[in-house]
């Protein structure tokens, strides 16, 4: 399905936020090199990014945001993630947090998302557990009823932005089943713990902890008993992004790669003109421009208001395990120095190893895809 090319204003803009991210965001993503970008520091910076856009981009006008397209959208993530995953992870939770939030009954709607809009306010989407990953429906977070409160305990892990958090939304297990709900840090109250982890250490993985804690149903987001099905929707949405994740590090591998190849001579020319690195370069290209259009694809999809899991799967699992074999093609390219500090495709290669886990491993959008393909399910 062709999808809807962006105007010439949304061109402007995505050439406008290309400009400022090279000048004034990847001095700082270079600054925080592999290191943890404080609170503050990571509000000062989103608070930029939003005035571009993000992550307000599909959020319609009367609720603050620009009404674009997703497929425009796609285009601006593209730029962030291409000059620093840490900040388009980031980033695209909140996207994901403002999108769940237009569910919410107004009152809790409009307290929340401004400030998401506005780069100030963090959220998050507790779903993950300590015993519970691939399979959301034996999340064991309990969610039960006092009255016209809801009193949580549990775990969460892997929370993308957990530890900046003011404010999470709780996938919790009550009688009714599966229910979301929005519990704020300093009203309500819940601990985290920030995750090391092999890249993508700049923003926040973190564990989130509840203990007794205490929240209205009137911060429940759409009905008692919908949480399972509208973790699949989230699920749905968030597929396409996390792709862009892996093709912005693929244009930053190939874009690097370019320069290297270019600029490094061995035999007495420039690499670039040994058949066997020219290959590598179109293979990362044509992994990025295919990944990049399975993405748009499924942007297209949705800006049609057209059904695409399957689409979404595909396009999730062929672009981020693309993404590991051009960040690898990048480091060989580069040769020694593909291993250092010094440059940033060993840096790409660490990311892209970890993108292929969140939102639905490789492994489980396989069986998401055969599933719809056969009508049988493998999942067990
Ligand atoms: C960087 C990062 C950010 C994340 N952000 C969030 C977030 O913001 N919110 C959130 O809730 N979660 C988040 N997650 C969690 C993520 O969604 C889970 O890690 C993911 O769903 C996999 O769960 P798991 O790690 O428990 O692996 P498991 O489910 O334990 O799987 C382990 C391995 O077994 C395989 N496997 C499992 N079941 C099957 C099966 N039926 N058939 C074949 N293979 C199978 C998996 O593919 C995997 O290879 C994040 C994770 C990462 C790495």
């Amino acid at each position: 399905m062709p999808y809807q090319l962006p105007d010439e204003d949304q061109n402007l803009a995505v050439e406008a936020f290309r400009k400022f991210l090279h000048a004034k965001i990847k001095p700082v993503v270079k600054e925080y090199r592999d290191r943890f970008i404080p609170k503050e520091k990571m509000r000062e910076l989103t608070t930029q990014i939003a005035e571009f856009g993000l992550p307000g981009c599909t959020i319609p006008v009367e609720h603050g945001g620009m009404g674009w397209t997703y497929t425009a959208q796609g285009m601006l993530f593209e730029e962030l993630m291409a000059v620093s995953c840490d900040l388009g992870i980031c980033v695209m939770i909140n996207n994901g947090v403002a999108r769940r939030l237009l569910s919410a009954p107004p009152a809790l709607r409009d307290r929340y998302l401004p400030g998401i809009l506005a780069g100030e306010l963090f959220g998050c989407a507790g779903i993950s557990e300590p015993d519970v990953g691939s399979n959301v429906a034996e999340i064991r977070t309990r969610g039960d009823r006092d009255g016209d409160h809801f009193i949580i305990n549990g775990e969460k892990t892997w929370i993308t932005n957990g530890h900046y958090s003011d404010f999470i939304i709780c996938t919790m297990k009550g009688e009714k089943g599966l229910s979301h709900i929005l519990v704020d840090r300093k009203e309500h109250g819940y601990e985290t713990r920030n995750i090391e982890k092999i890249a993508l250490n700049s923003q926040s993985t973190a564990q989130v902890f509840f203990s007794d804690t205490r929240v209205p149903d009137s911060n429940l987001i759409e009905g008692e008993g919908d949480g399972l099905k509208n973790t699949m929707k989230m699920f749905e949405m968030a597929r396409g992004h996390v792709g862009m994740l892996s093709v912005g590090l693929m244009r930053a591998a190939l874009e690097d790669s370019i320069a290297y190849a270019t600029e490094r001579k061995q035999f007495g020319k420039v690499i670039a003109s040994h058949q066997l690195v020219a290959a590598k370069i179109a293979n990362i290209a044509m992994l990025l421009d295919a990944s990049r259009l399975m993405c748009q694809r499924v942007f297209g999809m949705i800006d049609a208001g057209v059904r695409c899991d399957l689409e979404a799967s595909m396009a999730k699992a062929f672009a981020t395990e693309s993404a590991v074999k051009a960040c690898r093609e990048a480091v060989q390219l580069h040769g020694g120095n593909g291993i250092t500090k010094e440059f940033m495709v060993e840096k790409y290669l660490r990311e892209a190893i970890i993108i292929p886990i969140p939102d639905g491993t490789t492994e489980i959008q396989r069986l998401f895809i055969s599933r719809r393909l056969t009508g049988v399910s493998a999942f067990v």
